[in-house]
């Protein structure tokens, strides 16, 4: 049956009117699937017993509870969610202080195929729904068990987990709209960062119509060194994707982050340091870096703190606000690259 949730105002308002129930129904249910959270019909006490009834006929809240978790050293904490026959993906729940970001999925597998990915190496699968990728925003946290301290509600969401956001867009701007409208979830857009090799003309269209931040998987700026660990750079090579970039401001509210994974002997010297600052050029941006974890199969290795360190103080002395992300998760492969989705 039809999932609710991952349906916008417009849509929940359509089912209501199909039920032969009023136009603002819509609104009560987007109220209670996105504001209330409930779970299922029948606590949806201000619609009628004979339309929650017909409701619960027809359609399924579509809310899934989080099938295992893995909790890291760290507080770190991966879901895995069952898609489908043979399907799972995962989420990340990430707490600091007083944040707590969740590492959404938007896809079973991925196409971009990048080396270091251990997503990537699955191949493709399946898009995930908007009820499947909205599932694991309402879903995470779970309600504490009885006795257990509640866990930080989320702050902040990044399209960071298995898949290419802007692969399956057609799911992920509903989502977005539905986590930022006031009659759904009214997040800022400045909670929500979305992801992406730089797929270029979906690239377009979410700076056109969100407010999010985005996330560039730069990785290297070498074009040719790039085509061989993302495939990806061959349709959409980075010189045109930050050129593109340059006619939007990113000065204001929305912020742009290059994300650059540093591996020992690859790109993490300052002749690529130096190729990057070209690179980037004007352009109002932050660089990431990341540390490398280990997948099997992948012949590369992370490097040395020294080396980050240095990279980065040369990226700072050019004036480029960079900063070396703190590792999260990886005893239980929940880290950037890792996810793979096994049982
Ligand atoms: S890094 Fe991202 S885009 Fe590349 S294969 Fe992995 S999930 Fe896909």
């Amino acid at each position: 049956m039809d999932a609710l949730i991952g349906k916008t105002l417009d849509e929940l308002t359509k089912v209501a009117l199909s039920g032969g129930m009023p136009k603002f129904v819509g609104k009560q249910l987007a109220e209670w699937l996105y504001k209330k959270r409930v779970t299922s019909f029948d606590e949806m006490i201000n619609i009628s017993k004979k339309n929650r009834e017909w409701l619960s006929a027809n359609y399924v809240t579509g809310r899934e509870r989080p099938e295992s978790r893995q909790k890291s050293a760290d507080g770190t904490v991966k879901y895995l969610f069952n898609v489908g026959p043979g399907r799972n993906i995962e989420s990340v729940y990430i707490p600091d202080k007083d944040r707590a970001t969740l590492c959404v999925s938007s896809q079973v597998g991925c196409k971009m195929n990048c080396y270091f990915c251990a997503t990537g190496r699955l191949g493709f699968k399946a898009n995930l729904t908007p009820a499947q990728i909205i599932n694991q925003i309402l879903s995470i946290p779970p309600a504490p068990a009885k006795g257990e301290t509640p866990a930080t509600e989320l702050t902040n969401v990044v399209f960071m987990g298995m898949g290419e956001p802007l692969d399956n867009l057609e799911a992920v701007l509903p989502v977005i709209e539905i986590m930022t409208a006031p009659w759904g979830m009214a997040w800022s857009p400045k909670r929500i960062t979305v992801s992406t090799v730089g797929k270029l003309p979906q690239l377009k269209d979410l700076l056109e119509k969100t407010q999010v931040h985005v996330a560039i998987s730069v990785h290297t700026p070498d074009p040719n060194e790039r085509g061989q660990l993302m495939p990806a750079q061959k349709a959409f090579p980075i010189a045109s994707v930050m050129k593109m970039l340059a006619g939007y401001d990113f000065s204001h509210q929305r912020r742009l982050s290059l994300e650059y994974i540093m591996w020992r002997g690859v790109n993490d010297d300052i002749a690529h340091a130096e190729q990057l600052v070209r690179l980037i050029g004007n352009l109002d941006c932050r660089v990431n870096l990341i540390r490398f974890h280990a997948i099997p199969g992948v012949e590369l290795h992370p490097c040395s703190d020294e080396r980050m360190l240095m990279f980065r103080n040369f990226l700072n002395s050019k004036g480029i606000t960079a900063t070396i992300r703190s590792s999260r998760g990886e005893d239980i492969a929940a880290a950037c690259g890792q996810l793979a989705a096994k049982k």
